[in-house]
């Protein structure tokens, strides 16, 4: 039987068709699992690109605090700007690597005024994807993830940010194999549906806050099992 592969995954084992089979039943899994969370507009993408940067390396409820800390301290990004360096580190301490990330907040906010004269994404929403993904990424310090994540959640838009948590539970149940996470949203997006994107994501999040966690995954209370290599995997080690 001809076998139809992609760059990463070994022809052997991996059948493209099967992979985007398998991507669909593990999305359709968590939604039954999780629901099926409804997109909504959150923020401004300036809001939405700040608040991306500060969850780097930290947890959602210390990001948000930070980001609430912010607003309520400067309450506009031109003030955010304009403050010292030590005032924005101090502002948003509580998210961690406070000085790094009131760097690349500033640069970020310079470099929106330097390219458009004033502190507004709200052009984006029609530029296509990809020219929207290089845009953002032509930002100091904003990589794929960042980028991705404020199109997603900011305009609702079917591109696949892969965190931490989806990378983790992708290569476990073997939707992608191990590889640079860089590389790993271009063929993790290609493997759903682009209605399930949001969904898959949010749902991901949660799946591996809650259960596929990187130490000690709870496999025996995973929905994933049945579609899972790692589990499988680990199960036919068990018996030899
Ligand atoms: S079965 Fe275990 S390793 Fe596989 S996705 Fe579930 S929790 Fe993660």
């Amino acid at each position: 039987m001809e076998r139809r592969t992609q760059e990463g995954y070994s022809s052997t084992c991996y059948n493209i068709a099967d992979v985007v089979d398998k991507a669909q039943a593990v999305c359709r899994a968590l939604e039954q699992e999780y629901g099926r969370p409804r997109w909504q507009r959150r923020e401004s993408l300036i809001d939405e690109l700040i608040a991306t940067i500060l969850s780097q390396n930290t947890t959602a409820k210390q990001a948000d605090k930070a980001f609430r800390a912010l607003k309520e301290r400067f309450g506009d990004w031109g003030s955010v700007r304009d403050c010292p360096l030590d005032e924005l580190a101090e502002a948003i301490r509580v998210g961690g690597l406070a000085e790094q990330k009131a760097r690349s907040i500033k640069a970020v906010l310079d470099a929106i005024c330097a390219d458009q004269g004033r502190l507004d994404l709200e052009w984006l929403s029609t530029m296509p994807d990809e020219e929207a993904l290089k845009f953002l990424q032509s930002f100091p310090g904003v990589g794929r993830k960042t980028a991705a994540c404020v199109l997603m959640f900011g305009l609702g838009r079917p591109v696949m940010p892969v965190d931490t948590h989806v990378y983790r539970i992708a290569v476990r149940v073997g939707l992608i194999p191990p590889q640079s996470v860089d590389r790993a949203h271009d063929v993790f997006q290609s493997l759903v549906p682009p209605e399930m994107i949001y969904s898959c994501h949010v749902n991901m999040v949660a799946h591996g806050r809650r259960v596929c966690k990187a130490r000690n995954p709870n496999c025996h209370k995973c929905v994933l099992r049945v579609y899972c290599d790692a589990y499988q995997k680990s199960q036919c080690e068990a018996v030899l």
